[in-house]
């Protein structure tokens, strides 16, 4: 009997709108996540007063867990205390780091997870990644995908306009993580999953083409739904493959070398615009650039604050943080004079359109 179709981990609940935090011991019962609402609420340190008030009336009996750090060491004490309790789920609430927390710490224990973002900076809130910091190097660990997954549009309104900005750079990067993808297949014979790709691409395509800013319920309902779906591409395929190719490299390697310069997701957005000139895809180059810029998100080295020296560091970096990924970096394999040769022509051509 040949095999006719096959079976996907999904989320049972998926929920983007305003008051959800409200709302939660309804939608985690309505999900038959947990009927009782015997809960562990994790909480960030800076939200966690606001989100306890929103969340006391329908949730009596859950108990609140105060993390921070995103670091794996704050996982591990988390998950230490989740073994005292009996609980139904664990409800991870905030940005990517505590959400990134929980779902590290459910997976330790098997408990069912519930993402609830209140920030739209990456594509952390429905994937079975976690990305922690341990021993001062950010590692992606793989976990359980979340249960369920909740966006509370009120939370993302009244957040820092820039973090939730920068989840459009992560979305839109998929566009040159499939190329990679794509170059993988042609050069390689890299198998290309159809269902993961198709899902990493619909919503980066949303995104990019979408008016619209951080200001209107429909455009940020597309990103938030947008980051959803890159997060189940990766679950379908189990791995970053659909979200992640030489855009990604080359975050990963400003991180390393040059710590703290920008967030993931402007990061991301640039390797990938940077990417897409290397392609030599004068189409997509376009639409990428004129899509950072409608957003004010950085699409030069310079706009992050990195001279042409440590790019060209950073492109010689990128291809060691994802070993065995191939993309067009690796396809290249430029020299630093090549690189900064593109580097110099690069700048050039953004400033022109
Ligand atoms: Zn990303």
């Amino acid at each position: 009997m040949p095999l006719l179709a096959r079976s996907v981990q999904t989320p049972l609940h998926i929920e983007v709108r305003r008051g959800a935090v409200a709302d939660l011991g309804k939608i985690l019962a309505d999900g038959r996540i947990s009927s009782g609402g015997e809960v562990a609420v994790v909480v960030g340190p800076g939200l966690g007063e606001k989100v306890v008030d929103l969340l006391r009336p329908s949730l009596t009996s859950a108990e609140i867990f105060v993390t921070g750090g995103g670091t794996l060491d704050a996982a591990l004490e988390l998950s230490n205390k989740l073994r005292s309790g009996h609980f139904d789920a664990v409800v991870g609430i905030g940005g990517g780091k505590t959400v990134d927390t929980a779902k590290y710490a459910a997976s330790r224990w098997g408990l069912p997870m519930v993402s609830v973002a209140t920030s739209l900076a990456n594509d952390g809130i429905a994937s079975p990644v976690a990305s922690l910091i341990n021993d001062g190097i950010k590692g992606s660990y793989g976990v359980h995908i979340p249960f369920g997954v909740v966006v509370d549009l009120d939370f993302v309104e009244n957040g820092p306009e820039l973090v939730n900005r920068a989840g459009i750079g992560d979305v839109i990067s998929n566009i040159s993580a499939l190329a990679d993808w794509e170059l993988a297949r042609q050069v390689r014979g890299e198998p290309v999953d159809g269902l993961a790709a198709s899902l990493a691409r619909m919503g980066a395509e949303a995104v990019l083409t979408m008016p619209g800013d951080m200001s209107d319920d429909a455009f940020v309902t597309v990103l938030a739904e947008a980051l959803i779906s890159s997060g189940l591409a990766m679950a379908v395929c189990g791995s970053s493959r659909p979200s992640s190719g030489g855009c990604h490299e080359i975050m990963h390697a400003i991180d390393s070398l040059y710590p703290a310069t920008a967030s993931h997701g402007e990061l991301a957005g640039m390797g990938a615009l940077f990417c897409t000139f290397l392609r030599g895809d004068e189409r997509r180059l376009k639409q990428m650039s004129d899509c950072l810029a409608r957003h004010q998100l950085p699409r030069t080295p310079s706009d992050v604050g990195l001279d042409a020296d440590q790019f060209v560091q950073v492109i010689e970096f990128a291809p060691r943080t994802r070993p065995d990924r191939y993309t067009i970096l690796e396809h290249l394999a430029m020299t630093p004079e090549q690189t900064r040769q593109k580097l110099a022509e690069y700048n050039d051509v953004i400033a022109s359109l």
